[in-house]
């Protein structure tokens, strides 16, 4: 039997969403129901540090105002909102201690001075820092250090970060549907933190998890997500489970190509963020100056669907479904 396709759009609730993420959104969901598959929104706000009042409130609208509906998420049927991050913690630190356990991640416990430190000194030599546990020099993590040394740190509940441990040299074979075949050497990698001291998994984390648990079958997401690749194809391996099929999308960049097109260009250019106004929480300050009853939903999605798609055909609207 064919696996039903489920796709994801995965937000941080880091501020309004743009255009660049509604064509995110929008790819996914086609590709959903153009299988007869699932859209999932899931709402990755797992950082403390970056989450902003009111940014799920209005993605949920933006995409709504779009027509473009997800399929499930917790609560009753017929009236469920979005996954949520954080409101799964417990699974991440089950997923967190299942890769201590099988020897593919481990306890560091080196100070944001330390840190700091070692990136100094290796500077001074005209060297970059990488965090990987076998470069051993200095670091205080439970593969440097003796099994009793690092009980007693977790007996008095000194601060520590899961970091995964990267294979030392191998090179890894990844796939993506648009760029193709790429091949990576792991000792160029950093152990990326998976789960840090206040009880939060990043983001690398709890995305493959959530990924693999809510049976996510093709990851469609910007490509700045491609450095992050390799660690999420190993995370995948470390764990025993199939990897999805990637596709990462090319971005929609600022005039001339210059640069990711940000959440903060609307204004400077003339060019809406998104139509749906949005008030900053802070500042009170209303972003964009457009009107939302000056455009039409189908004409954004229309805009964003053809930008670098034509169906071959002088036809220039689409409806939703048509899409
Ligand atoms: N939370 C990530 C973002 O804000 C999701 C990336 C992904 O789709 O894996 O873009």
């Amino acid at each position: 039997m064919a696996t039903k396709v489920r796709v994801r759009f995965a937000p941080s609730p880091t501020g309004p969403l743009h255009i660049g993420g509604v064509r995110t959104a929008l790819f996914n969901y086609l590709f959903a129901k153009k299988h007869k598959g699932d859209f999932l929104l899931r709402i990755e706000d797992t950082d403390q540090n970056r989450y902003v009042e009111g940014a799920e409130d209005y993605i949920v609208e933006a995409l709504n105002w779009c027509g473009i509906p997800f399929d499930e998420g917790p609560g009753k049927e017929g009236d469920f909102g979005p996954y949520r991050q954080s409101e799964r913690k417990e699974i991440y630190k089950e997923y967190a201690e299942k890769l201590i356990a099988s020897g593919n991640a481990y306890y560091a416990f080196d100070t944001a001075e330390a840190l700091d430190d070692h990136r100094k000194d290796h500077e001074a030599k005209g060297k970059t820092f990488i965090y990987n546990w076998h470069n051993r020099e200095k670091l205080s993590n439970s593969i440097s250090l003796s099994e009793k040394e690092v009980q007693e740190k977790l007996d008095a509940e000194e601060p520590y970060v899961v970091r995964f441990k990267s294979p030392a040299n191998e090179t890894l074979h990844i796939k993506d549907e648009i760029r193709g075949a790429m091949e990576i050497d792991t000792s160029i990698l950093d152990d990326k933190v998976l789960y840090k001291s206040d009880g939060m998994p990043t983001y690398h984390l709890a995305n493959i998890v959530d990924d693999h648990l809510m049976e996510i079958t093709h990851v469609i997401r910007g490509e700045e997500w491609l450095p992050s690749l390799a660690l999420h194809v190993m995370l995948y391996r470390a764990f025993g489970w199939q990897a999805p099929i990637f596709a990462h999308l090319p971005l929609i960049l600022k005039p001339q190509g210059k640069g990711k097109l940000s959440k903060r260009d609307g204004d400077k250019m003339g060019f809406p963020v998104f139509p749906l106004e949005w008030k900053d929480p802070k500042s009170g300050e209303i972003s964009s100056g457009y009107r939302e009853e000056d455009f039409f939903p189908e004409a954004v999605t229309n805009m964003l669907a053809f930008l670098g798609w034509n169906p071959g055909t002088e036809r220039e609207f689409f409806k939703i479904d048509e899409l």
